[in-house]
């Protein structure tokens, strides 16, 4: 039986591959962050039935010292660093912590791995926020990046720094550069989410608007259960690499918006108040992906529309506000 270690196993991802590597028969370990004041955060793993088959262990990116003693007591096959301070406009609140997590955490994962298990294979989740002001009108593997925000140049440094321990220390390690991927997992602070939720809320009379920033924003959004396959892939491979994986079509924040209100039966302009404090200090105006690498060497290809993820989306929000008294946890 294989051993996978998740770090961030309690978010859109994580709990996606979780799912997907228990159905593949390997035994799922995942790191989480205790706070004093709340349970852990294991909504995620909940919704989709497999909280219990998950076994958690205690600690935090940031303490090394706990990570190579975990990475001792499992000796896991395959680790996927999926933690990160991910939200990218609290990364201008909070830059040094986004620094640490996001960027440094990669660092302190390596070299637990160089020291306690140098055979495991390694996923790093790279970011397509690394390309920022794009400096190519179709993003791949070659394109150089110009993050705009303290998130996207976390992401730069450990995109570079997992790269720098294949070629020095010869470890597994792959970057997988992901553009935008949601479900109905996804952050309400993420913008499909709050989209989505807000359309629900609307529908069910909790609502009356919903404030948004800049609609013109243009993302190639696909649905994390396709990407979380394309983690898995990479680490499958006789040599590690890195890979774009995105969909190749790019859709604005409006026309994204106006799919999730015609599927509640409502109408945008009705509900919508643009909130200029929602604006960001520095945009990353327009993302387009181009995953042909993925497609020749993994023989991956997304299969879920924008469309159809959207309206999953809004058809479970629907149904969480429903259940849960208009609340929704997830
Ligand atoms: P990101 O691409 O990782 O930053 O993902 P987000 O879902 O947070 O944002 C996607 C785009 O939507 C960005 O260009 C945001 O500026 C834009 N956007 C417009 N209004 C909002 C909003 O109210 N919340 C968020 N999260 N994004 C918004």
């Amino acid at each position: 039986m294989k051993r996978a270690f998740i770090t961030g196993v309690t978010g859109q991802d994580g709990a996606y591959l979780s799912q997907l590597l228990l159905q593949k028969g390997y035994e799922v370990y995942g790191l989480v962050r205790r706070s004093s004041t709340v349970d852990v955060n294991d909504g995620r793993l909940r919704w989709l039935g497999i909280a219990d088959r998950v076994k958690l262990v205690d600690g935090n990116l940031l303490d090394l010292s706990g990570l190579i003693r975990t990475l001792r007591e499992l000796k896991p096959d395959e680790i996927y660093n999926l933690g990160a301070q991910s939200f990218v406009r609290s990364s201008w609140q909070q830059p040094i912590l986004t620094s640490n997590v996001t960027g440094l955490g990669v660092v302190h994962m390596l070299e637990a791995i160089r020291l306690e298990c140098p055979t495991a294979r390694y996923y790093q989740a790279s970011s397509s926020e690394m390309f920022g002001l794009i400096q190519e009108p179709r993003q791949t593997e070659k394109t150089p990046f110009h993050p705009r925000s303290p998130y996207g140049v976390a992401k730069v440094f450990g995109h570079w720094m997992t790269v720098n321990y294949r070629e020095s220390f010869g470890l597994h390690a792959s970057n997988g550069i992901l553009f935008n991927h949601e479900s109905p997992l996804r952050g309400l602070e993420f913008v499909t989410r709050k989209v989505t939720n807000a359309v629900a809320a609307i529908k069910l009379g909790l609502a009356k608007e919903i404030r948004l920033g800049n609609i013109d924003a243009q993302r190639d959004w696909g649905h994390a259960k396709d990407y979380i396959e394309a983690m898995w892939l990479m680490l499958q491979q006789d040599e590690p690499d890195d890979y774009v994986i995105a969909t190749g079509r790019t859709v604005s924040v409006r026309d994204m918006c106006k799919v999730a209100f015609a599927h509640g039966g409502l109408r945008l302009d009705d509900h919508l108040v643009i909130d200029p404090e929602l604006f960001r200090p520095a945009e990353v105006d327009i993302l387009l992906g181009d995953s042909s690498k993925a497609h020749a060497k993994l023989n991956w290809k997304p299969r879920i529309s924008m469309e159809q993820m959207i309206c999953e989306m809004v058809d479970a929000d629907i149904q969480r506000l429903k259940e849960n008294g208009g609340r929704n946890r997830v």
